[in-house]
C-alpha cells in the first residue's frame, strides 16, 4: 500500500446504519471515510422514502447519547400502545386481541418512537457533518478493494483510492462489498410487497399502533406527529401505513386513483379513527429475508441490512443494525484502549459472536409471526387467536416480549444503556 493518509475505518455507504456508524466511531476518537452516492439535502430528508421507522428504547437513548435524536424535536411521536387484531377485510369494527403499552414496561416508557425515515437521516447526516473525524466522499461509490494484512485499500468509481485499517461495509441488503467478498446468505422471498405512504384521519390516534393480520399480510398503522392543516391552525392527524399484498395486487394499488386506494384502504383500516385517506406519496418495498453467512472477513465487517434483513412485521430492521452499531464501537474501544489492533480477525469475531444469535432470534421471530398470521386457514386461526387472549391476560409474558420490542433483553453494550463505553 502507498504512504497516502490511512483512516481507522472507511464506512461504505451513507444510510441510517453507516452514518450512525460514522457519529459513534467518531466521538469515540476514531478517523473515517464515509462513502456516500447521495448528499442528504432537507429536500431529500423532506420528502423521504414513505417508510416511518418504529425505534425502539434502547437503540433511542444511543441515537441520543450520539446527538442525533435531540436534532428531531418535534418529529417522532411516542407508540404508547400497539393493539393487534385478527379480522377479515371488510370488517368496519374489529377488537383487540392483544394490547402492549407502557404500563407493560418497568420503567412505564413508550413501546416504541416513531419517526418518518427521511427526518432520522437528515438528523444522523447533520450530526455526521458536524464531526471533524468525518471525511465524506459523496456522489461516488465503492468499486472494489484489496486486502493486506494491515488493512484495506478502496477504491472509488471516480478512481480515487483510499486506505483504512479496516471497511465497515453499510452498503444495504445488496451490498458489494459482501458480494466481493463472496459471503452468501441465506433467505428467501415472502411473495409480499410493502406500500408504505402516510395517512391522514378524523380523530387523533393518541399515540396507538394498529397491526390487523390480513391473509395476504399485515396491515399495520403507526402514530406519526399531526402536522399543521391548511389554516395554518387546526393539526391533521396523521399515522403511517405498512399494507403487504401479494406483488401483482400491490402493483394494482400503487397505480390506482387516490379515490380507489382509499376505498380499497378503508376495508382493512376501519373506521376507529374516523374518515381516513392517502396524505402524501405512495412507495413500494418488496419482502424477504436475506442473512449474510458471515458477518466478518479478515479487514471487513458488514453491518445494518448489508448484514442481515428481515420482515418489517415487527419493526426491527434497522434496531438490529443500530444494535450492530452498538456492539461494533465496543469491542473496537476495548480493544484499543488495550493497545491491541482494534480491526483484528479476533476483535471482529468477537463482534460477531456478541451479534449472530440476537440477530437470528429477531429473524426467526418476525419469521413465525408472518409465517403464523399470513393464513386464513380456520383452525389456525382459532388457536393462534385463543393464544393472543391467552397472552393479553398474562403480564410477565407481555413484559418479556415489551422488553423484546424494546431491545433492552440480552447483554447490552454500553450504547445502548445510554452510556459512553470508557
Ligand atoms: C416497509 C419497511 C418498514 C420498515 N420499518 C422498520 C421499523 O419500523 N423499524 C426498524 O427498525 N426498521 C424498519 N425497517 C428496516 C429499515 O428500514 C432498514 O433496516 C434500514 O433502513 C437499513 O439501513 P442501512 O443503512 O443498513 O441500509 P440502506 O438504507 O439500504 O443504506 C445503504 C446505503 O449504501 C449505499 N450504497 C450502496 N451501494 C454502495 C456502494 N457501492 N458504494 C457506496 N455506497 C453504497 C446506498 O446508497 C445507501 O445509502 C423497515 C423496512 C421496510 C422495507
Amino acid at each position: 500500500m502507498s504512504k497516502a493518509k490511512k483512516y481507522d475505518a472507511i464506512i461504505v455507504g451513507g444510510g441510517h446504519a453507516g452514518l450512525t456508524m460514522a457519529v459513534a466511531l467518531a466521538k469515540l476518537g476514531f478517523t473515517l471515510a464515509v462513502i456516500s452516492p447521495v448528499k442528504i439535502t432537507a429536500k431529500v430528508s423532506d420528502k423521504g422514502d414513505g417508510r416511518a421507522l418504529a425505534i425502539s428504547e434502547a437503540p433511542r437513548r444511543m441515537l441520543d447519547l450520539l446527538g442525533i435524536w435531540p436534532r428531531l424535536e418535534g418529529k417522532y411521536h411516542p407508540m404508547q400502545s400497539v393493539h393487534i387484531l385478527d379480522g377479515h377485510v371488510g370488517d368496519i369494527l374489529q377488537d383487540a386481541l392483544l394490547e402492549f403499552n407502557e404500563e407493560n414496561s418497568d420503567d412505564k416508557v413508550a413501546v416504541a418512537q416513531v419517526v418518518e425515515s427521511g427526518h432520522l437521516l437528515g438528523a444522523m447526516w447533520d450530526a455526521a457533518q458536524n464531526e471533524s473525524n468525518i471525511e465524506f466522499k459523496v456522489g461516488v461509490k465503492l468499486q472494489d478493494f484489496e486486502r493486506d494484512a494491515h488493512g484495506v485499500s478502496v477504491r472509488l468509481d471516480d478512481g480515487e483510492v483510499l486506505q483504512g485499517s479496516m471497511m465497515i461495509a453499510a452498503d444495504g441488503r445488496g451490498s458489494l462489498v459482501r458480494q466481493q467478498l463472496g459471503i452468501k446468505t441465506f433467505g428467501w422471498g415472502y411473495g409480499q410487497t410493502a406500500i408504505v405512504c402516510p395517512v391522514a384521519h378524523e380523530k387523533s390516534h393518541e399515540g396507538a399502533a394498529y397491526e390487523h393480520f390480513y391473509p395476504s399480510g399485515p396491515f399495520a398503522s403507526l402514530p406519526l406527529p399531526d402536522v399543521l392543516g391548511s389554516d395554518g391552525v387546526d393539526g391533521v392527524h396523521r399515522s403511517s401505513l405498512v399494507w403487504a399484498e401479494e406483488p401483482d395486487v400491490a402493483a394494482g394499488l400503487m397505480s390506482a386513483g387516490e379515490d380507489e386506494f382509499n376505498a380499497e384502504m378503508v376495508k382493512r383500516f376501519g373506521l376507529h379513527l374516523g374518515e381516513v385517506g392517502l396524505c402524501g406519496e405512495r412507495f413500494s418495498y418488496p419482502l424477504g429475508l436475506q442473512i449474510a453467512h458471515e458477518y466478518i472477513a479478515d479487514r471487513v465487517v458488514l453491518i445494518g441490512d448489508a448484514a442481515h434483513g428481515i420482515h418489517p412485521i415487527a419493526g426491527q430492521g434497522l434496531n438490529m443494525g443500530l444494535r450492530d452499531i452498538a456492539v461494533l464501537a465496543e469491542v473496537m474501544v476495548e480493544a484499543r484502549n488495550l493497545g491491541l489492533d482494534f480491526a483484528s480477525y479476533t476483535v471482529l469475531n468477537k463482534y460477531q459472536q456478541w451479534r449472530r444469535f440476537d440477530v437470528l432470534s429477531h429473524a426467526a421471530f418476525a419469521e413465525v409471526i408472518n409465517r403464523l398470521f399470513s393464513n386464513d386457514v380456520a383452525p389456525v386461526r382459532f388457536i393462534r387467536d385463543l393464544g393472543l387472549k391467552i397472552v393479553d391476560g398474562l403480564r410477565p409474558v407481555k413484559k418479556f416480549f415489551n422488553d423484546e420490542a424494546a431491545a433492552k433483553s440480552g447483554e447490552l453494550p454500553f450504547l445502548l444503556k445510554g452510556r459512553w463505553p470508557f
